[in-house]
C-alpha cells in the first residue's frame, strides 16, 4: 500500500456535514447550515425547464454562458458603478466556494501567507493550506467582532500574498462600512496584497445598510476577486452556481485553474438566470424578508432565554448562552440538535484553534412556522434545565 500522506492533516469532515448528518439522525429542524426551507420562484423553474426543452443541454461556455455575464456586468453597473468587461473579468462558476477555492489557487505559492480574520467560513483555512501557503489569522473584536485594523498591520510581513474579507460575514453578520473600507485601502497601498472578497450575502443586508463591495471601489478593485453566489439571491443553493469578477489578469490565472477543473457550469440553469437577473425586485427584496425573519427569531429566542448578538446581513445569527450553560459550544450545540432537536452551529468550528466564547450560528432563512416551531423547542429543552 502507499503511505497517505494527507494534504490536509489537521482538516476533518465539515462541520455542515457533521452537523447536518446528526440534525437528519435526530430528526431535529434544521437552523445549522444555511440555506432557505421556502419554496424558490417556480417561474424560475420553469425557464429552466424551457432552456432544456430547447436544446440548451451541451457544455456552456468555459467562462460561462454570454447572455448571464451579460446580465451580472449590467447589474455591477447598477449597483455598484463599475464598468464590467463581460468577456475577460466575470467567470460563472459552480457556486461561491468554488469560486474562492480557484481565486486562492491561482495566486498563492508555498511560502505565502493569507491573512483570514477570525471567526471564518471554514472553507477558507484549508483552501489556503491545500496551496501550501500560511493561514495567520487575525481575530474579530469581541463583543461586535469588528474588524482591529491595527492588529492586521501586526500580521503583515513581506510574505502577505492575499487578505480575505468577507462582508455581510458568515458566520458573525457583520458588514464592512466606509472606515473598514479606508483602513483595508491604507493597508494594501503600495504593497503587493491581493485581496479575495466574498460577498456572497451581498443582497441580504439589513438595517438600511449598504454591501461596501469592494467593486465600487477601482483601487481595490484592481487587485481584487469578488465572489458571489447566485443560490443565495434565488433561494437555491442546491444549484450551484455563482461568480467571479476579477480583473483581466487576475481572470485570466483564475480561467487557468477553473478550465481544468469544472471546465463549465450548469447550461440550462444559466440561461434561466441571465433571463432573470434583470429582475431587480428578485433582489431588492431581499433584504426586507430575511430582516423580518431576523426579527422574528431573534424576539423569540430572546423569549426562551437566549441572547441574540448584533447581525446586519447574512443568513445568521449568533446567539450566547452563557447565562444558561457553562458547556463548549461544541457540546451545548450537539445537546440542541439531540435533545431539543434543532441544529445549529457551533461557532469555535470557525476558528482554526479552540475558542470558545458560549455563541452558537443559528440560520434564520425558514419558513415563519420553521422559526416558531425551533424556538418553541428551544424553549421547552432550556426551561428543563
Ligand atoms: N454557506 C453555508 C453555511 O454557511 C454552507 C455551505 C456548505 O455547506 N459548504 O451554512
Amino acid at each position: 500500500m502507499p503511505s497517505l500522506n494527507s494534504k490536509l492533516p489537521h482538516t476533518g469532515e465539515t462541520i455542515f456535514t457533521e452537523i447536518n448528518t446528526l440534525a437528519a439522525k435526530h430528526d431535529a429542524i434544521n437552523l445549522g447550515q444555511g440555506f432557505p426551507d421556502f419554496p424558490m420562484n417556480g417561474e424560475l423553474i420553469e425557464e429552466v425547464y424551457l432552456a432544456m426543452k430547447s436544446g440548451r443541454n451541451q457544455y456552456a461556455h468555459m467562462n460561462g454562458v454570454p447572455a448571464l455575464r451579460k446580465a451580472i456586468a449590467e447589474k455591477v453597473k447598477i449597483l455598484y458603478g463599475r464598468e464590467i468587461d463581460y468577456e475577460e473579468e466575470i467567470t460563472v462558476t459552480p457556486g461561491g466556494t468554488y469560486a474562492i477555492y480557484t481565486a486562492l489557487t491561482s495566486i498563492l505559492r508555498s511560502g505565502d501567507e493569507v491573512i483570514i480574520l477570525e471567526p471564518a467560513f471554514d472553507s477558507y483555512i484549508p483552501n489556503v493550506e491545500i496551496n501550501g501557503a500560511t493561514p495567520v489569522l487575525v481575530p474579530l473584536s469581541l463583543p461586535n467582532y469588528s474588524i482591529n485594523w491595527k492588529l492586521i498591520r501586526q500580521h503583515v510581513t513581506e510574505r502577505t500574498k492575499c487578505i480575505i474579507l468577507n462582508s455581510p460575514n458568515n458566520p458573525t453578520g457583520t458588514v464592512l462600512d466606509k472606515n473598514d473600507i479606508r483602513e483595508l485601502h491604507d493597508l494594501v497601498n503600495e504593497t503587493n496584497i491581493f485581496i479575495l472578497s466574498d460577498e456572497v450575502y451581498e443582497h441580504i443586508i439589513f438595517d438600511e445598510l449598504d454591501n461596501e463591495s469592494l467593486l465600487k471601489y477601482k483601487y481595490l478593485y484592481e487587485r481584487s476577486f469578488v465572489c458571489f453566489s447566485l443560490g443565495k439571491v434565488y433561494n437555491c443553493t442546491g444549484w450551484k452556481i455563482g461568480y467571479c469578477i476579477a480583473p483581466r489578469d487576475l481572470s485570466y490565472e483564475f480561467r487557468k485553474v477553473h478550465q481544468f477543473n469544472c471546465f463549465s457550469c450548469n447550461t440550462p440553469i444559466q440561461y434561466a438566470l441571465a433571463t432573470f437577473l434583470t429582475h431587480e425586485n428578485e433582489y431588492k427584496n431581499l433584504s426586507k424578508t430575511f430582516q423580518l425573519k431576523r426579527d422574528l427569531l431573534a424576539s423569540l429566542m430572546r423569549s426562551a432565554g437566549l441572547v441574540p448578538l448584533t447581525s446586519h446581513g447574512s443568513y445568521f445569527q449568533l446567539y450566547s448562552f452563557r447565562n444558561i450553560s457553562g458547556e463548549t459550544e461544541m457540546a451545548f450545540a450537539k445537546k440542541l440538535c439531540t435533545q431539543a432537536r434543532v441544529a445549529c452551529i457551533p461557532v469555535s468550528a470557525f476558528y482554526k484553534d479552540q475558542t470558545d466564547n458560549s455563541v452558537l450560528r443559528f440560520c434564520f432563512a425558514k419558513k415563519d412556522d420553521t422559526l416558531w416551531e425551533a424556538a418553541e423547542r428551544i424553549s421547552q429543552f432550556i426551561s428543563r434545565l
